[in-house]
């Protein structure tokens, strides 16, 4: 109840509200469970807004476990957010593979044939509910078949497998094919098996704790069989939640992320990186940032380019709003956020724009997008693969 988590928390920044605040919302947490208050929508719609960025849990000098708390609660309440006549549900998308390449293939096709911008324009997007959803959703590529495993041509190191995840494999198979690139270079065979599913990240928040415990039990057993050393994931979002398995299922993966991992291993010394004369701005994710507490790891990689100058976007400490289902749930906040985030890259002024979170990486680009701001966005990963001298 000490309130020094208030000034870090971007809900209760924008509206200055107690009940948006996280000691706000641990007080009606508390009412609710000791039967004080009532779940009504008020109350529901303060624990919903949440963006569950952990900023607070990061600053708090007690150690509160806010994000258990939330979760606890949530799961409690069964709570059921608007659907917001959203024709695709992301929950059941994000754990459906045949759907996935079904909307892949529909949007790829609709890209390539013009349809996607023709039903943009005579208004059908917007009448099928889908308005939010096709803004935030790139050009995405053709659904792509994966191998089972990727060998090393050079000197092996070891072996270790990649976490595909659910909207990475749709929106983001650029990024995997880059890690898969610069795990090789490195020495390292790498495996996807074809059983792993969504990280079970997005049914977590909103308290569906039974399917997000079946979802990392799916994973567990896909990777249980590999004689790797480390499960490698490329988005902050699935990576921080995969470290959470042994909290939610008792049984743990030797997950890491990306960026921690190239950071820790031994480079061969043959790889040599082209230089780059241009400014990057580090976007720090909040699962990168607060959960992981991992965010200094990009930094250390990306100055292996030579000439590229290396900034954290200014504000890194508040959520850009894009928070898994968020941006599509809470469109007002989300934007709020993000235009935050515009402005300190219309101050600062890099030529390219990472972040090692692909939700966060969508709806800044939409945001970009809309602010005509000429800016590239990748992950590092990307960067360096992109300048690896082969
Ligand atoms: S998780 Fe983020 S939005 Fe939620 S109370 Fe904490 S700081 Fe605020
Ligand atoms: S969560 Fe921590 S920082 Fe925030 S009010 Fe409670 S004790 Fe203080």
């Amino acid at each position: 109840m000490c309130g020094l988590c208030l000034p870090h928390c971007p809900t209760y920044a924008k509206t200055q509200n107690e009940a948006e605040s996280p000691r706000g919302r641990i007080s009606l947490i508390l009412g609710l469970a000791n039967g004080h208050l009532q779940a009504d929508d008020k109350l529901r719609s303060h624990l919903d807004n949440c963006l569950l960025c952990r900023a607070c849990e990061a600053k708090c000098p007690s150690k509160v476990q806010y994000g258990e708390m939330m979760v606890g609660a949530r799961s409690a309440l069964k709570q059921d957010r608007p659907k917001q006549g959203q024709r695709i549900n992301l929950d059941t998308l994000a754990t459906n593979k045949q759907q996935q390449r079904r909307e892949a293939t529909r949007l790829w096709l609709a890209n390539k044939s013009g349809l996607r911008a023709l039903g943009r324009g005579l208004g059908i997007t917007k009448a099928l509910g889908m308005e939010r959803f096709e803004q935030l959703a790139p050009n995405i590529p053709r659904p792509h078949d994966w191998q089972a495993y990727y060998p090393v041509k050079t000197e092996k190191q070891g072996d270790v497998a990649l976490f595909i995840g659910c909207f990475s494999d749709m929106f983001d198979q650029k990024t995997l094919d880059d890690s898969i690139t610069l795990l090789n270079a490195c020495g390292y065979g790498v495996h996807i098996p074809s059983s792993q599913t969504c990280c079970g990240a997005l049914h977590q928040h909103k308290g569906d704790s039974k399917q997000a415990i079946q979802l990392a039990q799916q994973n567990i057993d896909a990777f249980a069989q590999l004689d790797i050393s480390a499960v490698i994931s490329s988005a902050t979002g699935c990576g921080s939640h995969l470290q959470e398995y042994q909290r939610i299922t008792g049984s743990s993966l030797p997950a890491c992320d990306i960026n921690t991992f190239l950071g820790q291993i031994e480079w061969p010394q043959a790889i040599q990186f082209k230089p780059l004369n241009k400014k990057v701005a580090v976007h720090e994710p909040c699962s990168q940032r607060n959960i992981l507490r991992e965010s200094k790891a990009p930094y250390s990689l990306l100055k292996r380019i030579p000439a590229l100058e290396i900034i954290g976007l200014p504000g890194n400490k508040q959520c850009c709003g894009a928070a898994g289902s968020y941006m599509i749930e809470h469109p007002k906040m989300a934007d709020s956020l993000r235009d935050d985030k515009l402005e300190t890259i219309k101050t600062s002024q890099p030529d390219i724009l990472v972040s090692s979170n692909i939700g966060c990486a969508l709806h800044l680009a939409a945001g970009i997008k809309a602010a005509n701001i000429a800016l590239e966005i990748l992950h590092p990963i990307s960067l360096l693969a992109r300048q690896i001298n082969r």
